[in-house]
């Protein structure tokens, strides 16, 4: 299959414009494949040739002005045009198209607890052609119009409202829509279950499998209600009004992505829909997401990327609006956990090899597979930051009337980077530009490093300041009083835009405690100078504000990462410190990594045993009757049974179905135990079986595969390793994921050092195989990151010098290398010593 570039989609640009799709798709044609029927109506503004996209399993027929096409005319997922003349033409193919597993294209899913079966589409970012013959480039904008032919029980979805066809049963049409990118067309097709309301003239509907349907009937009030305070809210600030017909969101099985911002019809993963318990940061989660859909409803899809370098102005913009709307419209406080997990690992992707300017220049983003390669930390968390900080420097009222003016120009059109800018100056009258170049064009974070020392009467701060953006920041000084962090002042500091040493002198004893970019309004990573890292030790949880908190945890997980911190001790702090942390974001996330890269990759052997007991002691402390919130118990647990290593408390949880003093054991929780039990080798193929039998779900399905990848035999490592990679392909995307997560456990390293040499070749064959999401899939989870060793550096080192894995895997291959080599490091910082009892 041939890659677009960027030069290909200019050309073309400059050749044609594209009027209308007719697109007429038949679900009722068997388990395999459904038909696709596409009419394009576009003008050539002068002689020439060019092609458009399909991915068909066999075409039927396909005409140019009515004449029958050659069958060469198709190759490599291209439909040759030669000889167009000036003028009008019309495209028409009728193909049968392949259903995915992989939730590319039209994912079908037949759910396991009923049998029913349910498609959607995920066109994002080139997979268009697997659904409708396309100009799949976004500045071809057109209107779609799309009818549907369905088993007659089924409810259909599109862009524009669908509705049933009088008289023909099982046939669907949906309104014309305003002009639209490719990669934006949605439809959504199944038994679905639906909860429809009407808000601001338009009707607003959401949309589940039939066997989630009494979770969503729960939780629709909720959803609804975040859905209107976003629509509200983006209305007052837009002077755009809603560019479309409807507001569905259907929740889907399988889906690769958080969710997907298709206009009118925003299409999520159904685990956003619960039937166990979730904490209140997932709940969180859920409303930002949603937020951040609605703002691409404006950004992304009434104006639209030019080309692919500009998918952080997309993604960043949403992200960062997500944000301040949920924090604008409800009691959530998002900014914290944006802080504590989106911004990590922004800046733990600015620091791979890999990492990239928030906005690439247009020529290292020659083609879309370049492209795909840029939905990152970068893209998402990085960017939102900037735009943070941009909001901070504009004031919100002009960033507010830079958007509109950007709006304006270029609605239902596409726009540059250079506009977005051009719009911000106007608005602001800032040198907006001179921002951008220090912001968006570099790459990596700066770092912040402060000396503090005491004068006669006064304390001075010695800022060295590593990179080269400037900084609006806030620095905050507290003073340690019986134990408690007490806040003594803050001040706003400005930071050239050049490398150096900022010196600044304050009146007053030196504080105990200095904390650099207090309330987290800047991007840079933060260290905090010996005497404060020492406060923050003790008091850390007694600071006043949780984003100051979420600051420094932050620095101390840094210093972790870079070989300046012995990973125990942060083990050691979070045990003593979490018990007394008010906000659950923070203790979330802090076990998180305390459990995940400091017991699971940064220490081994004893030190590693010492880190799982402290993360198990404070569990079991947060667990206790002190604790009744029942966010944190649920985050106890989970990390409880994460860091267990004998099996006897967890075996008397599962018997009684649940904690002591709860959570009770909800399905997601029962999975979570038995995977453990199955890792520490107490648990059975039968047992496993047995639990499967007692939850017949999709989920149920996933668990099982999990936990019988798990178990710490010869014999189903080499069933999940057949499952995963044998030429078959039988395994879904989520089910190859959950049997990937299964597989590979520091606790198995004998039994599994065999598979790191299979893993290379066989994960490059795959990739090759079952295209971009399996490739990401399989360099992101299915390889040997737990077995950290110099063995395993050396084999990904040599096969990427001798071989060359699609982009997405080769991607994924790179940061695994860069993190192994991070493990390594901090393994040797520290040797293999007991810094805690
Ligand atoms: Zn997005």
């Amino acid at each position: 299959m041939a890659t677009l570039t960027r030069s290909e989609a200019e050309d073309r640009a400059r050749l044609i414009e594209v009027r209308q799709y007719a697109i007429d798709l038949d679900f009722t044609g068997g388990e395999e494949t459904f038909t696709s029927a596409t009419t394009i109506r576009f003008r050539a503004r002068q002689a020439g040739d060019t092609f458009a996209e399909l991915r068909p399993t066999a075409v039927r027929r396909a005409t140019l002005d009515g004449d029958d096409l050659d069958p060469a005319a198709f190759a490599e997922g291209r439909i040759a045009l030669t000889g167009l003349a000036e003028g009008e033409h019309e495209l028409s193919v009728t193909a049968a198209m392949p259903y995915s597993r992989t939730g590319e294209g039209i994912h079908r899913f037949t759910d396991p607890a009923d049998g029913l079966t349910y498609l959607y589409s995920m066109c994002c970012m080139t997979e268009s052609p697997l659904v409708y013959a396309a100009f799949d480039q976004p500045d071809l904008k057109a209107v779609f119009d799309v009818t549907v032919t369905a088993p007659e029980d089924w409810t259909v979805l599109g862009n524009g409202v669908a509705t049933r066809v009088d008289g023909e049963p099982g046939r669907w049409i949906c309104a014309t829509t305003p002009p639209l990118s490719t990669y934006l067309m949605a439809v959504v097709a199944g038994p679905y279950h639906s909860v429809r309301t009407e808000h601001a003239g338009l009707p607003f509907g959401l949309h589940v499998r039939r066997s989630l349907a009494e979770h969503l009937d729960k939780d629709a009030d909720e959803l609804f209600d975040l859905t209107r305070r976003c629509f509200d809210r983006y209305a007052e600030l837009y002077d755009e009004p809603y560019p479309f017909d409807s507001y569905d969101q259907a929740f889907v099985p399988e889906f690769n992505a958080g969710a997907m911002e298709n206009p009118g019809l925003v299409t999520l993963r159904d685990e956003f829909i619960y039937r166990s318990a979730v904490t209140e940061t997932q709940r969180q989660t859920r409303g930002v997401v949603i937020a951040h859909e609605m703002a691409h409803m404006w950004f992304g899809d009434l104006v639209t990327l030019r080309w692919w370098d500009d998918i952080w102005l997309n993604e960043s913009f949403a992200e960062f609006m997500g944000y301040q709307v949920i924090d604008d419209t409800t009691g959530y406080e998002p900014w914290n956990e944006f802080a504590v997990a989106r911004k990590a690992w922004g800046y733990d992707v600015d620091q791979r090899p890999t990492t990239h300017p928030v906005a690439p220049e247009p020529d290292a983003v020659p083609d879309t597979a370049s492209a795909w390669l840029n939905f990152d930390g970068i893209s998402y968390a990085k960017g939102a930051s900037a735009l943070r900080q941009l909001v901070t420097w504009l004031g919100e009222k002009d960033f507010i009337a830079g958007i509109n003016d950007h709006f304006a120009r270029h609605r239902f059109g596409n726009a540059t980077l250079a506009d977005f800018i051009g719009s911000m100056a106007r608005a602001s009258g800032r040198p907006v530009p001179e921002w951008a170049d220090r912001w968006l064009r570099t790459s990596g974070p700066d770092t912040l490093t402060p000396e503090v020392t005491d004068g006669a009467g006064e304390w001075r701060l010695r800022l060295q300041h590593k990179g080269g953006r400037p900084h609006r920041l806030t620095l905050g000084a507290y003073d340690e009083e019986e134990g408690r962090a007490v806040l003594r002042e803050r001040h706003t500091l400005d930071l050239p835009a050049a490398d150096g040493t900022a010196e600044h002198t304050f009146p007053g004893a030196r504080p105990a405690l200095l904390v650099v970019n207090d309330g987290d309004l800047t991007y840079a990573k933060v260290r905090l100078d010996r005497a404060s890292r020492e406060t923050a030790l003790r008091v850390l949880p007694t600071l006043p504000d949780p984003l100051t908190r979420t600051v420094v945890w932050g620095s101390l997980r840094d210093m972790v990462r870079d070989g300046e911190l012995d990973p125990l001790l942060y083990a050691d702090a979070a045990r003593r410190l979490l018990p007394d942390e008010p906000a659950t974001a923070l203790v979330e996330s802090v076990i998180g990594f305390a459990s995940g890269q400091v017991a699971g990759v940064y220490l081994a052997g004893r030190r590693r045993a010492t880190a799982l007991r402290l993360v198990g002691d404070l569990a079991a402390e947060l667990l206790g009757p002190a604790t009744t919130d029942p966010t944190r118990r649920l985050i106890a647990a989970r990390a409880a049974i994460g860091a267990a290593t004998e099996p006897g408390e967890l075996r008397s949880w599962y018997a009684s179905g649940t904690v002591p003093g709860g959570p009770h054991l909800d399905p997601e929780l029962r999975w979570q135990l038995l995977h453990r039990l199955a890792v520490l080798g107490a648990t059975t193929r039968e047992e496993i079986a047995a639990e499967a039998a007692r939850d017949a779900t999709a989920v149920g399905e996933e668990g099982a595969a999990r936990c019988r990848a798990a178990l710490p035999d010869e014999e189903a490592k080499a069933a999940a390793w057949e499952a995963m990679f044998d030429p078959a392909d039988r395994l879904s995307n989520y089910l190859f994921l959950a049997t990937a997560q299964g597989f590979w456990h520091p606790e198995h390293e004998e039994l599994l050092t065999p598979y790191v040499e299979r893993y290379f070749p066989a994960a490059t064959a795959l990739a090759a195989r079952r295209g971009h999401t399996l490739g990401v899939m399989a360099g992101r989870y299915a390889y040997p990151a737990v077995l950290v060793g110099k063995e395993t550096a050396r084999l990904t080192e040599e096969w990427l010098r001798d071989h060359e894995p699609v982009p997405a895997l080769a991607r994924g291959l790179v940061n695994q290398l860069d993190d192994m080599r991070r493990a390594l490091d901090v393994r040797r910082a520290f040797g293999n010593t007991s810094a805690v009892r």
